[in-house]
């Protein structure tokens, strides 16, 4: 990735996963195609006639199947985490339908470095910095929670059913109230905290998977420097960087959902479409109107989306035919947001 791209306030790329072993067994077809020099990325609907052109689309980056999580690390995540340690405000989403790979971007393997996600690698990113540092000192502190149905719970806190509120006031802006905040000093003491809300996520719910469909995790971590200025005074500045594993993109109607259910997509539904709206007209730059007060997720992340805050989106899609339209759906938002 050029520098010029690596400044750009808003980075879209997409990545595609492998083909699962089901989807082999079953002798899935390929329909996408991946140009990464061109950042580039061709869909083929598998129903249409062989001479219908395939729809093109063009990002920041483009991974295939082969991609490595230090590749997406490297060019998408580490510039922005240097933003964060220079005390700027950050962000890092995982967008896609459920079982194309944001679980994967994000958290990775646990107990294999070579497929550690963006989470824990920029935990040993912040903190290898932090050691090479001479005359500054630094805080680190972390939050863990889940947007459910546009309600916040903390995933640090043991009575995490409990519905917390957004608040917004001068000096901090917008908030969540009794959020736990943890400080930690080393890489081994913040895994701990991700692992606590990790497995705070799964706890007494019957179906994971349909509970991290639905619902949008996020890792915050503060990291807070100071400094000792020329002029004798302690000068403090503050990054916030925030992890998002947003619910699954996947349109819920189709699932046949009734009652509850259906109120209950069209909520997720609601976040991830007021993020598309506050992304695009942020990066249209023409809207003097950020709908940020659109939904929970947007105004949580409001002072770290737009300004000088950097925002990565990284959109996963899945290679088989049978996701057409669920790849082409994510295809059409990720482009909406560059
Ligand atoms: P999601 O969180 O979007 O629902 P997951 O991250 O759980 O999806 O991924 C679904 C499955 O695909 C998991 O078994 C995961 O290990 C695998 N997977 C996803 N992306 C990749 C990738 N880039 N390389 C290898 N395996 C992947
Ligand atoms: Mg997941």
């Amino acid at each position: 990735m050029s520098s010029a791209r690596a400044c750009e306030a808003v980075q879209v790329v997409v990545r595609c996963r492998p083909f699962s072993r089901r989807e082999e067994v079953a002798e899935c077809e390929n329909i996408l195609e991946i140009h990464d020099k061109l950042g580039q990325i061709t869909i083929r609907n598998p129903k249409a006639p062989p001479d219908e052109p395939m729809k093109v689309f063009t990002f920041n980056s483009v991974y295939g199947w082969n991609s490595k999580q230090s590749d997406i690390y490297d060019d998408a995540v580490r510039p922005l985490v240097e933003s964060v340690l220079q005390g700027f405000n950050g962000t890092i989403f995982a967008y896609g339908q459920t079982g194309t790979g944001k679980t994967y971007t994000m958290q990775g393997v646990s107990n294999d470095p070579e497929r550690s996600g963006v989470i824990p690698n920029s935990f040993q990113h912040i903190f290898t910095q932090i050691s090479r540092s001479q005359n500054q000192k630094y805080l680190v502190r972390s939050s863990y929670l889940e947007i459910y149905q546009e309600e916040i719970r903390d995933l640090l806190c043991k009575d995490n059913n409990k519905k917390l509120e957004l608040k917004e006031n001068p000096e901090y802006g917008v908030y969540v109230k009794d959020l736990s905040s943890v400080l930690t000093k080393n890489v081994t003491e913040i895994e701990h905290v991700m692992n606590i809300g990790n497995q705070s996520r799964t706890v007494g719910f019957t179906n994971m998977n349909e509970r991290s469909s639905r619902s949008h995790a996020i890792f915050v971590v503060t990291v807070e420097c100071s400094e000792l200025g020329p002029d004798g005074e302690d000068h403090i500045r503050v990054g916030k960087l925030n992890m998002v594993d947003l619910a699954g993109s996947e349109r819920q109607s189709k699932t046949g959902a009734k009652g509850k259910r259906l109120k209950e997509a069209a909520k997720i539904n609601l976040s991830l479409s007021a993020l598309g709206n506050v992304i695009s007209a942020l990066v249209d730059g023409k809207s003097a109107h950020i709908p940020y007060r659109d939904s929970k997720l947007t105004r949580l992340l409001q002072d770290s989306l737009g300004g000088n805050a950097k925002t990565v989106m990284v959109a996963t899609v899945g290679p088989a035919h049978k996701n057409f339209d669920e790849s082409l759906a994510t295809l059409r938002y990720a482009s909406r947001a560059k």
